[in-house]
């Protein structure tokens, strides 16, 4: 079977001579890419998206590796062993990542349809040197033996690079465990492969269930969005998938009000609602993308909160080893007293509400 999408994964744009077709390299890509052992690459139509002539076009920085990749000052060491808590003492299949009682992350394959040169799993996807089985029916017997989990995030990779017989098989086994209420998948593929969304993976997907499927992409610039994403992100809705966003905040790509706010609007106009805006992760080699920690509740304060929809609006998390923190602005009470809070908005206006005793 050969659909339009394995045809974007059989012309992946990850040669020079590929590269050259869409860009004009300069003379550093060049250099590097010629040196690098790393993964890297995309799709032909992720790629059509670059610009041609500016070497820090987002969607470019975001495919095309860097010399910063090996400056490495703040990375963590085996970032994602501590990460995902594998060094702990439950017994899990490697497929397996938990940080919390009721959901799981569940890692079902390494492979991707754009190697991002942000990916906090760069370790494991990008420059695989942390091996690791990822058995989907070892894991699915894990599942099985683990009743507490009620929500099982599909991770990898990109889990919607697997066939619709095998998505079909994962869906079909997590349904049949009785404490699993909500199936979720973690995919790039309605931005960097929307071809990926067509009639075959809408009759796995689709359709009323009890056990509701949601998804989560990842776009970070709102030059990623184009009528094909909406196509796609509508299809997934029309049969009965919700379609969130996470977002990083990467420097220079997306760290701006204007940029910030484009993203999140421009996200609701094609039906994606922002969930998450992750910091940049610790992992090691990708400093150069890290903002201050403090950047994304400041872009929320300057970019979102009250200077448009509260629909547009992600919440801003670490992603650490004890779960996802929230870093969100806290300059709405101003003042406190036994009778009133003072309330401050967007513009610094302030007001009052009685302060209610217990
Ligand atoms: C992100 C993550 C989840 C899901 O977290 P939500 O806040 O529910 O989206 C679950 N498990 C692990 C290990 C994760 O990293
Ligand atoms: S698609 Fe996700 S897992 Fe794959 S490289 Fe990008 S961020 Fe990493």
């Amino acid at each position: 079977m050969s659909g339009e999408w394995q045809g974007q994964l059989k012309g992946f744009v990850n040669s020079i001579e590929r590269l050259k077709q869409h860009i004009n390299l300069t003379a550093e890509e060049e250099k590097i890419l010629t040196e690098t052992k790393t993964t890297w690459g995309t799709t032909p139509y992720f790629a059509s998206l670059m610009d041609p002539d500016d070497p820090s076009c987002p969607i470019r920085r975001q495919v095309i590796p860097s010399a910063l990749e090996q400056q490495n000052q703040f990375g963590m060491e085996d970032y994602l062993v501590w990460k995902e808590n594998r060094a702990t003492e439950e017994v899990r299949p490697d497929s397996i990542a938990r940080q919390y009682k009721d959901r799981v992350a569940f890692t079902v394959t390494q492979v991707c349809g754009i190697y991002c040169r942000h990916c906090f799993r760069k370790e494991l996807v990008v420059d695989g040197d942390l091996e690791l089985d990822f058995n989907v029916d070892e894991g699915l017997l894990w599942l099985a033996e683990h009743s507490e989990v009620r929500d099982v995030l599909i991770t990898g990779g990109d889990p919607f690079l697997l066939s619709d017989e095998k998505l079909e098989y994962l869906i079909r086994k997590l349904r049949e465990l009785p404490h699993v209420e909500m199936i979720r998948f973690g995919t790039r593929t309605p931005i960097v492969l929307p071809q990926r969304i067509d009639a075959g993976l809408k009759k796995v997907l689709g359709g009323y269930h009890k056990v509701p499927i949601w998804i989560n992409t990842q776009c970070n610039h709102p030059k990623e969005l184009t009528e094909e994403t909406a196509k796609a992100v509508f299809e997934l809705l029309s049969c009965g998938v919700n379609v969130g966003n996470q977002a990083v905040l990467l420097k220079g790509i997306n760290d701006d009000v204007e940029t910030f706010r484009a993203l999140h609007q421009k996200l609701l106009q094609v039906r994606i609602k922002p969930y998450y805006v992750f910091y940049c992760e610790a992992a090691p080699g990708i400093d150069h993308f890290r903002t201050p920690v403090e950047k994304g509740a400041e872009l929320i304060r300057d970019a979102l909160r009250g200077h448009t929809t509260g629909l547009a609006q992600p919440m801003h998390v670490v992603a650490t080893n004890i779960g996802k923190i929230p870093l969100m602005p806290d300059y709405y009470i101003k003042d406190k007293d036994a009778q009133h809070y003072t309330l401050c908005n967007h513009k610094g206006e302030q007001t009052r509400i009685p302060n209610i005793p217990e």
